[in-house]
């Protein structure tokens, strides 16, 4: 016997609401884990490193587009995605990546400094 119309309504109202429901909880889990999957740059020698814990650099904030003040390698503060930038150069444009909407707008802050001309003397 075939179902009544209200009832199939019903099946299909369910149906697709489950996969709605997927979806946002998907994209919301692909978010979470694109944050934990990459989160910090990766090194073999640690005597290579410095550890510089009070130059104020560390806290600067950086738009997409801003001219890079220093040469390294920075982080995105929303989504943890790391460039390299070299001094004198811009940031990535905004359309450089995509965030989410639970993640914050790009920005990039400096996590490794690099003495690209030799004239860092710590
Ligand atoms: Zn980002």
């Amino acid at each position: 016997m075939w179902p009544s119309r209200p009832a199939k309504l019903k099946k299909i109202f369910f149906m697709f609401s489950t996969i709605l429901i997927n979806i946002i909880f998907g994209c919301i889990l692909n978010e979470i884990l694109n944050i934990r999957v990459r989160n910090m740059a990766l090194y073999k020698d640690s005597s290579i490193l410095k550890y510089v814990p009070n130059w104020e650099g560390w806290d600067k904030i950086y738009k997409p587009s801003d001219i890079v003040p220093h040469s390294g390698i920075y982080k995105c503060t929303g989504c943890k995605k790391e460039i390299t930038s070299n001094k004198g150069d811009r940031f990535p444009p905004q359309n450089h990546h995509q965030h989410g909407s639970l993640l914050s707008s790009i920005q990039w802050k400096i996590i490794i400094y690099t003495d690209t001309d030799g004239s860092y003397s710590y």
